[in-house]
């Protein structure tokens, strides 16, 4: 489907975790607790027993300060609502490597205050298990790679220069790094949204290639600060450059998602549609719209609070897309009520998809303070050519069909009445 969530989710923020409230807060508070505790044990403890060397402390300020600038100079872009990913790692993946595993735990520190006051304010708990999150998969980088490379910054030329297992070792612990990084915030997002898929919350095509670039960015930097602290000026504006565009690419995703479901919003809906129903008109391909509201959603939100009520439009969400093709074109239109355009789909194909989201929104429990709750959905469905040519007359027949919906008792699929004067041809649900 044409959703737009991969490339606004990332892990660097917490992906699919709610919001406000979690569904099963005592896991993951002691989870929370846990990481932060460990993260926070293991720093003190690197602080008081590793001796502070001047070289190190300069790499440190180093690397530091061009992380500083990279956020600086991408400050004004501005930051996607929702989750973000950014290309930061590529500086601290050589503190990781370079320097003693204390360094790793202390670097997302500074970065992560400064991405809070300075970019966008987040929940603090989830500015403090990213921070936990990254420190531990740093240090876990740093501790296998010195077991390899005892002193990198003082053996520098030898371990890079000899293909000895140096560089392959780094790109290793890279890869280490990214994945400690990616499971420690995933179980947290999995706990938080049990019902969903672990797939979602951990590596999509986007965010797998991020990770890649990430990590060869990282190993670059890498070599380029063992031979000189000078290089890193020459590292500095490729870097900057990669994560103004990464930046730019996701704030233009945002512009077309709705934050809430990660669907498209209803202007993206009516240009994808569009070039949708163009290609039907000159291929003669068949194309069917359904529109979709949810059955007495009022009632749920009276019942249990907006924020259940918001976790239902998520789940719905998620069931739409699970069903859908790559190519069907699914979005919300505002509220409760979703559209779906199926391109190729006839009156039987439509009716049967409908059919198939009616019976799989039936299915959903979502977790509420008393237990699950349920929903139904009515669906109003329109057939190009039949019931109508163009986009509107689409929406406007598939609107008819869902009052008929609603009308004969909600829960069902509708196609437009054949004898409302509107649709003249349309055959019987
Ligand atoms: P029907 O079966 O006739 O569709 O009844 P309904 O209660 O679903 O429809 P109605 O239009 O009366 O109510 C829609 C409700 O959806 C009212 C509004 O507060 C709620 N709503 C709209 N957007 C959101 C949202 O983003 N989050 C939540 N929680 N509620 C929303
Ligand atoms: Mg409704
Ligand atoms: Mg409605």
């Amino acid at each position: 489907m044409t959703a737009v969530q991969s490339s606004a989710e990332g892990r660097g923020e917490l992906a699919g975790v709610p919001r406000r409230r979690f569904r099963r807060p005592s896991l993951l508070v002691s989870y929370v607790v846990a990481v932060v505790g460990l993260y926070l044990a293991l720093t003190v403890d690197g602080i008081v027993r590793t001796p502070v060397r001047l070289e190190e402390l300069g790499t440190f300020g180093a690397l530091l300060a061009c992380g500083v600038v990279c956020v600086e100079v991408t400050r004004r872009l501005g930051m996607p609502a929702g989750v973000a990913r950014d290309l930061l790692s590529a500086w601290w993946l050589p503190v990781a490597l370079l320097l003693p595993p204390v360094y790793a735990l202390v670097m997302p520190i500074p970065m992560q205050a400064l991405l809070q006051f300075r970019v966008r304010r987040t929940l603090l708990y989830r500015r403090v298990l990213v921070t936990s999150a990254l420190g531990l998969a740093g240090a876990c980088a740093s501790t296998v790679f010195h077991l390899v490379v005892p002193d990198p910054l003082r053996g520098a030329p030898q371990w890079m220069i000899d293909v000895y297992p140096g560089v392959p070792v780094a790109v290793g612990c890279a890869a280490l790094f990214t994945v400690v990084n990616a499971a420690l915030v995933a179980i947290a997002a999995h706990a938080a949204n049990p019902g969903g898929r672990w797939r979602d919350v951990l590596w999509n095509r986007e965010s797998l290639l991020l990770d890649v670039v990430e990590l060869c960015v990282g190993v670059i930097v890498t070599i380029i600060s063992t031979l000189s602290l000078f290089l890193l000026l020459l590292a500095l504006p490729p870097a900057v450059l990669l994560q103004r565009s990464l930046m730019h690419q996701q704030l233009q995703a945002a512009a077309r998602t709705d934050a809430k479901t990660g669907l498209l919003n209803a202007d993206a809906w009516q240009r994808e549609a569009d070039t949708e129903l163009s290609r039907a008109h000159r291929t003669q391909d068949p194309l069917a719209l359904l529109l979709i509201d949810i059955d007495h959603f009022k009632r749920v939100n009276d019942t249990h609070g907006h924020l259940v009520g918001d976790q239902v439009l998520i789940s719905v969400a998620g069931t739409l897309c699970s069903q859908l093709r790559d190519y069907d074109v699914v979005g919300r239109f505002g509220g409760e009520e979703f559209v779906v355009l199926l391109p190729g789909a006839d009156t039987v194909e439509a009716c049967r998809v409908a059919e198939r989201l009616r019976g799989r929104v039936r299915r959903l429990a979502i977790p509420a303070e008393q237990g699950t709750i349920g929903v139904t959905i009515s669906v109003g469905v329109s057939l190009l050519r039949t019931h109508g040519q163009d986009l509107i007359e689409l929406l406007a027949a598939a609107d008819l069909a869902l009052y008929r919906a609603k009308q004969s008792g909600r829960d069902r699929v509708c196609l437009p009445a054949l004898d409302d004067p509107r649709t003249p041809d349309a055959p019987e649900a």
